[in-house]
């Protein structure tokens, strides 16, 4: 996360390259790569800030590449962040060699990229004397994807962008950026959390009440299972062999699930423009669900892990916060209580009547719990409130719907409705 004085989000889109644009944009990523090593080279155990590096290193880019001169200074740029995170690496007693660039990535900024948000399209500087190339964002069909939060905002504007090529296809991570401050010039305390519950049947829940369901990963499972178990009753080399195979390919079948309900929760996060994600801690986590198996937990832990990376690359931080409570209380009144839940899926407060999916009011009180433990916290991030689907809640002070600018498109078509009865209140 950066430190400065904005907020900063990334937005993932898929380019649609022309065949003429295409090998200009792989010289382009040869020339920046070079770029890169060339500055990183002239400077390492010498200087460390952009404008030393760039100061002791453009000229050897300029006449070792075929980068343009704003491509230099960034590549300068780009170095001179490398060898700074190596010196906080090393000063936390790790391990740092000097960087090299394989990575076929090039970075841009205002002046080496335009953003055409109307058109959804954008034109990106090549190497040389090339003219800019053109391209075409290949943004979601059903236009509901986050990156229009960001793209078709006022309050957002387009910063630094790296151009990535994996796969066979070109990304943009489009950066965008917007003041921590407001306009008197004090810091906004209102930055805004994401709580996600996880659980057996639902493999996680928000608070802006998306499930991912865990339905077909526990039909599947229970059937990798069940061939498991038939070749285990075969004791041949053969059936060893087999047996291994299916456990590998269980193993990536699991991966998959969860790096798609990964992504789903970072893209929840986007949409609804919040800083960070809160989880419950997972320390004990297969005690605390009835039903959960011995492959829980490190499924649990898996999809931390690749929430925790996906949401660093897009600007977002991730908490956990003590899981004690969170499915007997109501998160409209704060009544805890065992008969609160009475079956695994439904809640029903015994005090307020709040009736509500459970793993969705733990979901809201995950955030809940979590924005008042951060209050008290002396490493505070600047939330105070979270995230549901028609406006933010603040511990203490209530309700506030999205002001009507903010329009978060609809997802009801893409995901499974919750099965217990959804109330009346602010979903
Ligand atoms: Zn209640």
């Amino acid at each position: 996360m950066s430190d400065d004085n904005y907020h900063r989000r990334t937005a993932i889109t898929r380019l649609v390259v022309s065949s003429t644009a295409e090998p200009l944009l792989r010289e382009t990523v040869s020339e920046w790569k070079r770029g890169c090593q060339t500055a990183v080279d002239k400077a390492w155990t010498r200087c460390h800030s952009k404008s030393d590096v760039q100061q002791l290193a453009y000229d050897d880019v300029r006449e070792n590449t075929d980068l343009g001169s704003q491509h230099a200074i960034l590549a300068c740029h780009q170095a001179a962040e490398n060898i700074k995170s190596c010196i906080s690496r090393r000063q936390d007693g790790k391990k740092a060699s000097k960087p090299t660039y394989t990575s076929p990535t090039v970075t841009y900024d205002s002046r080496t990229m335009t953003l055409f948000p109307d058109q959804e399209r954008v034109s990106l500087t090549t190497h040389g004397d090339h003219s800019r190339v053109r391209a075409d964002l290949e943004l979601p069909d059903n236009e509901d994807g986050y990156q229009h939060q960001y793209l078709d905002s006022d309050e957002w504007e387009p910063t630094e962008s790296t151009l990535h090529y994996r796969d066979g296809g070109w990304y943009l991570h489009l950066g965008f950026r917007k003041p921590k401050h407001d306009t008197k010039g004090e810091a906004t305390e209102n930055g805004t959390v994401l709580g996600v519950d996880l659980g057996v049947n639902e493999i996680a829940v928000t608070s802006t009440a998306r499930f991912f369901s865990a339905g077909e990963l526990n039909h599947n499972r229970r059937e990798f299972e069940r061939i498991r178990g038939n070749l285990q009753d075969h004791d041949s080399r053969n059936a060893h062999r087999t047996l291994e195979a299916v456990s590998g390919r269980e193993d990536e079948y699991v991966k998959h699930v969860l790096h798609s309900v990964a992504n789903g929760i970072v893209e929840e996060a986007l949409r609804y423009d919040c800083d960070g994600i809160a989880f419950e801690e997972l320390d004990g986590i297969r005690e605390r669900l009835s039903g959960a198996a011995w492959h829980s937990e490190w499924a649990f832990a898996r999809l931390y892990e690749y929430v925790e990376y996906k949401a660093e690359a897009a600007g977002l931080f991730v908490d956990t916060t003590n899981p004690k409570h969170t499915s007997k209380r109501c998160a409209e009144c704060g009544f805890i209580h065992d008969d609160n839940r009475s079956t695994r899926d439904s809640f029903e407060c015994q005090k307020c009547g709040n009736r509500n999916h459970a793993d969705y009011n733990a979901a809201k009180n995950v955030a809940d719990m979590y924005l008042r433990r951060e209050q008290q916290s002396s490493r505070r991030r600047g939330v105070s409130q979270y995230a549901l689907k028609s406006g933010t809640v603040t511990p203490n002070r209530g309700y506030t719907p999205y002001p009507d600018g903010f329009e978060v498109k609809s997802t009801d078509k893409l995901h499974r409705r919750p099965t217990a009865c959804m109330p009346s209140d602010h979903v």
